[in-house]
């Protein structure tokens, strides 16, 4: 597979109208593109998925950033989802304004999302990235060596537009098949109670410490699959699944099991076909079984189960009916914690230089939301507002985003309330990957509520404005 950055579009954008003005066209009222843009970084840039600053060593499977973007008439969506960690809302706001501008879709109808690799390059996290600047006296892109060499971050804004404008221009009449398969026994609730009292997320192999695991799974994928309405052939397809997109770790840049996916994906459906996949409700699950002493599965293993069970699925999934778009956004007040000024010292040096080495984990993980919770507040106050769109596809269908990295449990809330029977919901869109936990995770502590910078009931409070969006979808 390629390696070297930004080597270009790959052929299926040139994909011509099949059917568009043919008398014979079977009528589809959506008009449905897909096209990917090579985001791989250069092979020595810095890797997320760390509390330190980690430099890769090469690129071990490339990275994309994946458009579909959908047409009913005057009505126009996009959904982005790019083989990184997370996004950083000054990124995604410039992407989401260029591809705007280029392709006459509504910023509120453009959402920009991350599978959460920990493969992915570490170009984005607004306090990270600061840390790492602060320390070589890099005031910006132009100053950082690690960016002045590579200029990744430009090209990265540009390669989401590209990815954007090509999936808009293949776009060709299609219909969707819709549905759910169970993949039982990939994904685990990583939270415990313990005999101690506490709760601990991953507490490792048979602990004999465990008392019962802390939260549920949810073991359904959901697909949406595109054909084409003249030909029949299927050519593209969003699947989500809770369950964390850290699998891979390692010193070089890979896209984790989604990439694996698409992979296989193509075996199937041929090499032209994109597999878009989001990270679902996951920040309490992933693919660690502690029951067991054996090794964990790869992300290659995930990655061809997770795809076999796409393609068993296929033929019983089920014509999508009432096909038509329309996109709803709705803003969360996220009440930002206490700020905790006299820490600020203590906490850059346990993120950077010799004192970091010394710190424990969860001190690392408390002092990056310290200074997380400056930043926020710095950029909009007491509290953030925290964007979620809910995209209606047809009658039965829906797509919701949500920013940051949400608990299962808030998914299935949504799930269990929306009007929709097929809800498609992707995280980490548009905004960082810090935790969403729930109310009940919050008064039981642990890595997940270290780490978030807000109040309990912002997961709640999520759910709950998702599905008055898509209630209001529904009517
Ligand atoms: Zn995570």
């Amino acid at each position: 597979m390629k390696s070297n950055a930004f080597t270009g579009l790959w052929p299926t954008i040139c994909c011509l109208l099949l059917v568009a003005g043919s008398g014979n066209a079977i009528a589809a009222p959506l008009r449905v593109g897909f096209a990917v843009a090579d985001i791989s970084p250069p092979a020595v840039y810095r890797i997320a998925g760390n509390y330190s600053e980690v430099m890769s060593d090469g690129v071990r499977d490339p990275l994309f950033a994946k458009a579909m973007t959908i047409e009913d008439g005057d009505a126009k969506a996009c959904l982005i989802i790019c083989d990184v960690c997370g996004h950083e809302r000054g990124l995604t706001d410039e992407a989401r304004a260029k591809i705007s501008a280029k392709t006459g879709i509504p910023i509120a109808n453009i959402a920009i999302t991350a599978t959460h690799t920990h493969g992915g390059p570490m170009h984005y996290d607004p306090v990270l990235l600061k840390l790492y600047r602060d320390r070589i006296g890099a005031k910006d892109d132009a100053s950082d060596p690690v960016e002045r060499a590579s200029g990744y971050r430009k090209k990265f804004v540009a390669r989401i537009v590209e990815a954007a404008v090509a999936a808009q221009k293949a776009a060709r009449p299609a219909t969707f098949d819709v549905g759910s398969i169970a993949v039982p026994g990939i994904a685990f609730n990583r939270r415990y109670f313990m005999k101690d009292g506490n709760v601990r997320c991953n507490p490792g192999k048979r602990n004999p410490g465990i008392v019962k695991v802390a939260g549920p799974t949810n073991d359904l994928m959901p697909i949406l699959l595109a054909t084409d309405a003249g030909s029949g052939k299927a050519f593209g397809c969003l699947s989500a699944f809770d369950m964390h997109t850290a699998v891979y770790g390692g010193s070089t840049f890979s896209a984790c099991y989604p990439g694996h996916m698409q992979r296989k994906l193509c075996e199937t459906y041929g090499k032209d076909f994109i597999s878009i996949f989001g990270e679902g409700c996951a920040g309490d699950t992933n693919h660690i079984d502690v029951q067991i002493a054996e090794r964990d599965p790869t992300s290659e293993i995930i990655g061809v189960k997770l795809s076999a069970k796409l393609i068993e699925a296929v033929p019983k999934l089920k014509p999508m009916p009432g096909p038509q778009l329309n996109v709803k956004r709705g803003t969360v007040a996220g009440r930002l914690r206490a700020d905790r000024p006299k820490e600020y010292e203590v906490s850059r040096d346990r993120l950077i230089g010799e004192a970091a080495k010394k710190a424990e984990f969860l001190e690392q993980v408390e002092a990056y939301r310290i200074l997380l919770v400056r930043h926020f507040r710095e950029r909009h106050g007491d509290t953030v507002p925290l964007e979620i769109q809910a995209f209606r596809i047809g009658s039965d269908t829906a797509i919701v985003t949500l920013p940051h990295e949400v608990f299962v449990e808030i998914g299935m809330q949504i799930r269990r309330e929306s009007p929709f029977p097929n809800t498609i919901i992707v995280t980490i869109a548009n905004d960082v990957d810090c935790y969403v936990p729930t109310k009940k995770a919050f008064a039981e502590g642990s890595y997940e509520v270290t780490n978030s910078p807000y109040e309990p009931g912002i997961g709640e409070a999520l759910a709950d404005e998702a599905v008055r969006l898509l209630k209001d979808l529904a009517k």
